[in-house]
């Protein structure tokens, strides 16, 4: 669920600081308000439409927490009422919600692809909207919300050495896998693993059992770093993100490897390249970040490849195979 199929640079899940800035400007916004009644659209993205119906209207919104890439708001048991609701512990229920990849929260005025409207009893309206509906909001209760969190990794702002080192030193997978892997840590998506692998000097196809103790804490410090500061400048706008008051993110312009093919390494002038690890298209400098032996960076799009084609290729032997490709989607890259 928490994965993202769309590798194209327009759409691009919220990663942990931009979760965070949302979750934020709702605390400021709508803590404590109570849900008055609940309007729904399109439900496809909803686990238990009723439930929300049934369960939400009368419930005060009593924390808005983060947890990896989602949010959850807590929920008062309903007002003047104590008894416990028929699915079970309803006094500390949840709402989860899950942005996908164009999935919007903020108390706001009337737009297109409103799925769910929460009016509140200041007379907002606290809307989630969604073009392409790869979110998800549901109705847990305690005991749901449990069994949901089960299997998740550590916050990759709390995770001590030790722990960080133990998640990843002893596994034979790669280490961009493991950092976008939620239940080795929760919340790192495809830009900060790459920015963190660039400035720790680790490339992203590296082993995490071939990394060093001292490497795996240099990872830790500047993943949180990374996350600190993006969450200070309130996360990276790429494709629609917009956070709780509407504005766009920042961090994108301090971006030092994700979505730079072909252009300089800000640290040795070399073109950061860009390969395939776990799936994901992943930034790198070849010359800060050493590759495994035997692991082949794609060809740069654009003017070097087609001249390093024609000089190889006797004249009017087609294309390079993937250069037409690469191009393409370099064209659409911010
Ligand atoms: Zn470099």
């Amino acid at each position: 669920m928490l994965l993202c199929y769309f590798e194209g640079s327009l759409f691009l899940m919220p990663e942990l600081p931009e979760v965070e800035t949302i979750a934020r400007g709702l605390r400021r916004a709508i803590l404590g308000r109570r849900i008055l009644s609940v309007t729904l659209g399109k439900t496809d993205f909803i686990d238990d439409p009723a439930a929300l119906e049934q369960h939400l209207p009368g419930r005060q919104i009593e924390a808005v927490e983060r947890y990896g890439k989602f949010m959850l708001l807590r929920l008062s048991a309903v007002h003047g009422e104590s008894r416990v609701a028929s699915n079970g512990d309803a006094a500390s229920a949840s709402l989860l919600v899950h942005l996908g990849m164009t999935g919007q929260i903020a108390p706001s005025p009337a737009e297109k692809h409103t799925h769910v409207c929460l009016l509140l009893d200041d007379g907002r309206e606290l809307r989630y909207t969604d073009a392409r509906r790869f979110g998800r909001i549901a109705y847990l209760t305690k005991a749901l919300l449990a069994e949901e969190l089960t299997g998740f990794g550590a916050d990759p702002l709390e995770v001590s050495k030790q722990e960080f080192a133990g998640r990843i030193c002893g596994r034979r997978a790669r280490i961009k896998a493991l950092l976008l892997d939620q239940s080795v840590l929760r919340g790192v998506g495809n830009i900060y693993a790459d920015e963190s692998l660039w400035r720790a000097r680790i490339h992203p196809a590296r082993l995490g059992a071939k990394l060093s103790g001292k490497q795996a804490e240099i990872l830790r410090r500047v993943l949180q770093d990374i996350l600190r500061k993006a969450i200070v400048l309130r996360g990276s706008s790429i494709s629609d993100f917009l956070d709780a008051d509407g504005q766009p993110g920042e961090y994108q312009r301090h971006h030092r490897a994700y979505g730079r093919e072909g252009k300089n390494c800000y640290r040795c002038k070399s073109l950061i390249r860009r390969a395939i690890v776990a799936g994901r298209s992943s930034y790198f400098c070849p010359r800060c970040q050493p590759s495994p032996r035997g692991f082949a960076a794609l060809p740069l799009p654009g003017k070097s490849a087609r001249k390093t084609k024609r000089r190889d290729a006797p004249p009017g032997s087609g294309q390079a195979p993937n250069a037409g490709k690469s191009l393409r989607r370099n064209g659409k890259s911010p």
